[in-house]
């Protein structure tokens, strides 16, 4: 069983946050350090912790992820010119809370998908 991060806090709203849209899958909210004008997390409200983690029966709530990224980017007003969807695992992916999460970010050309 993997061990709580400050996200299941922020599902619970016993810590603060930005939070744009919840239902009884997923959760989103706005980075505490945008990189961009727009920079938001959506995860799923049950902890998986990262991506190798993921089992069939998460198919419905990550797919979720989607649509709800979608529906923000609208809101956002930065769908038409775009946007950037990340999942970063493990040590080589940059994942720094171990509680699976999308970035969704854009408002600004984000220029390579690699910087070095
Ligand atoms: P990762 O590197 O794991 O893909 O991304 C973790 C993200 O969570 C980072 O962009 C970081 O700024 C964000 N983050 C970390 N702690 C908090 C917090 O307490 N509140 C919010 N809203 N975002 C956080």
């Amino acid at each position: 069983m993997a061990e709580e991060t400050l996200f299941s806090k922020i599902i619970r709203k016993e810590i603060p946050a930005d939070i744009l849209y919840q239902d009884e899958l997923v959760t989103a909210f706005r980075d505490i350090n945008p990189r961009a004008p727009s920079h938001i997390l959506i995860i799923p409200n049950r902890l998986i912790a990262t991506v190798n983690d993921v089992t069939d029966e998460d198919e419905l709530a990550l797919g979720r992820l989607f649509t709800v990224a979608k529906k923000i980017a609208k809101q956002e007003g930065i769908a038409a010119d775009g946007y950037r969807l990340i999942v970063n695992c493990n040590a080589h992916g940059g994942q720094e809370v171990y509680h699976i999460h999308m970035h969704l970010v854009g408002g600004r050309p984000l220029g390579p998908l690699l910087m070095s």
